[in-house]
Parts: C-alpha cells; sequence; structure tokens
C-alpha cells in the first residue's frame, strides 16, 4: 500500500462497549486516521473523541448494540483499548 495522500494512514483500536441496564457489553475493531493534522498524538484524539466528543453521547454509542436512541449520558459505558 502506497502512501501517496499526504502520509495518511490508518490504525486501527478497540472500544469495549457496555449497555449500563443489563451489562451487555462488546468490544468493537475501529480504525483512526492518523497523523493528526496538528501533529498531536492520536492517542489523545482517540481519547478525547470517546470521553468528551461525539462519541461520549449515547446516541452515538448505542448504534453498536443496533438500537436507536436520544442523547443522553449514561445508558452505555466505553473504555478505549490503545
Ligand atoms: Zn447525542
Amino acid at each position: 500500500m502506497s502512501l501517496t495522500t499526504a502520509g495518511i494512514g490508518y490504525r486501527k483500536y478497540q472500544v469495549k462497549l457496555t449497555r449500563t441496564s443489563d451489562g451487555a457489553s462488546k468490544v468493537v475493531d475501529l480504525e483512526w486516521g492518523y497523523p493528526e493534522w496538528d501533529g498531536s498524538d492520536s492517542d489523545d484524539a482517540i481519547r478525547f473523541m470517546w470521553e468528551e466528543g461525539n462519541y461520549s453521547c449515547d446516541c452515538n454509542r448505542c448504534e453498536y448494540f443496533d438500537e436507536d436512541c436520544e442523547c443522553s449520558e449514561g445508558k452505555y459505558e466505553a473504555e478505549v483499548l490503545l
């Protein structure tokens, strides 16, 4: 694979998601594009996305359980596995 697209690559990581209502959990395989535009550490960016960014919200986390839900907090817990 060549890296002609400005050195953009993808790294794999996992997130363990737990539905707090019944304790059901799963580990999902994900990818993250890098490098960061400002040269910052992609581990930090991934954690930020899950802890404070879009994926800190239940409406994005519930998709991994094939559910539709509204914006809320605390229905799903996420542990980032780097
Ligand atoms: Zn939301």
